[in-house]
């Protein structure tokens, strides 16, 4: 029987469906996999079931003719996997568009409300038990209806932002794309990322991570930002640079930030975590169960084509 090694504990539902067809391992730990656990899945598997964190790097991918032939990973993003080496491997990657698009972006929708309204700082003052009650002027936060947000990728999920920014915040749409675009809201193209960064209200990041985006989002950038706007970032952590953002907060350069995703994760650093302006989630994109349940399943309906013979339905 086809041998699956599965590189976290994943919802019920999913162990049975990959049960059901394979030979699985599932193995019981949290963590991101070990250079060595990788190396043994590869050796011992016919198909690995790898996530976020797992660094299949060319050096652990290379030098050896492995038993694996699939890296079905569990999520879109795939920056952790070295596609060229996997393939130079013999080995198909397939990952899970789609199913993370909405969830993700109402956590983008959450870190711009939160950031924007000042949320975080509040819910702080309320648990300190330093808050004396309301007036007119505290806590003054900026309002989304009318503003504009930009967009940074304008792939499903920078797309789902933008469609939940226009329909349900009245707000105006600017993006800067590699590509042209057939877009069904009105929205407005900037000619280069910095014309964007300094024409929008709140900056959001929907890029996948990778060297192509390392620090994309610099200080020139941040510099073009206007001093009242907000960065949301929701795709990976070294599209920003993350020094570069803590001296836009403490300075003032800009108004404030919304994170679900760091440089260097799960390390965020005390910088950062010192700051009011800035709102910080552990990378709960796409936490919620039925979310889960469906990334799972696509990962295993892969692994169920590509044994079958047939072309896996999501292939990289
Ligand atoms: P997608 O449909 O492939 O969209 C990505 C978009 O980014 C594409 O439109 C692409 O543009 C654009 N892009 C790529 N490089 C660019 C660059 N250098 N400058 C400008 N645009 C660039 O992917 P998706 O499904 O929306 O997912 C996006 C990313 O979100 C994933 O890769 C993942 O890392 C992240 N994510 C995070 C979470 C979380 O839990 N926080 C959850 C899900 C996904 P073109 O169309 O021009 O090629």
């Amino acid at each position: 029987m086809t041998r699956v090694f599965i590189s976290r504990p994943l919802p019920d539902s999913v162990l049975a469906a990959a049960h059901d067809l394979f030979d699985v391992t599932v193995r019981p730990e949290t963590s991101p996999l070990t250079a060595d656990e990788m190396r043994t899945a590869l050796r011992d598997y016919d198909g690995v079931l790898p996530t976020l964190g797992d660094m299949f790097s060319a050096d652990i991918l290379g030098g050896a003719s492995w038993r694996c032939k699939i890296l079905a990973n569990f999520g879109v993003g795939y920056n952790h996997i070295d596609v060229t080496a996997a393939q130079a491997a013999g080995m198909t990657v397939t990952n899970t568009p789609g199913a993370v698009t909405d969830a993700t972006a109402d956590t983008a929708m959450t870190l711009m409300l939160m950031s924007a309204r000042r949320a975080g700082e509040g819910e702080r003052l309320v648990r300190a038990g330093t808050w004396e009650g309301w007036h007119p002027t505290q806590l003054l936060g900026m309002h989304l209806g009318g503003k504009t947000v930009g967009i940074v990728g304008m792939g499903r999920i920078g797309q789902a932002i933008a469609r939940r920014c226009h329909f349900g915040f009245g707000m105006q749409v600017a993006y800067h794309s590699r590509s042209p675009k057939v877009l069904d809201f009105p929205a407005i193209q900037k000619a280069s990322l910095l014309d964007l960064a300094g024409a929008c209200d709140v900056l959001v990041i929907a890029v996948p991570g990778g060297n192509d985006t390392h620090h994309l989002i610099n200080a020139d950038v941040l510099a073009a930002m206007p001093t009242h706007a907000h960065l949301v970032n929701i795709a990976r952590g070294n599209v920003v640079e993350e020094a570069a953002l803590i001296h836009a907060l403490k300075t003032g350069q800009i108004g404030g930030a919304g994170l679900d995703v760091y440089e260097f994760e799960p390390a965020v650093p005390d910088a950062l975590r010192a700051l009011e302006n800035v709102v910080l989630l552990p990378h709960i994109g796409t936490a919620a169960l039925e979310v889960r349940e469906e990334m799972g399943l696509m990962s295993v309906r892969n692994l169920q084509a590509f044994f079958a013979g047939d072309t896996p339905p999501n292939l990289v």
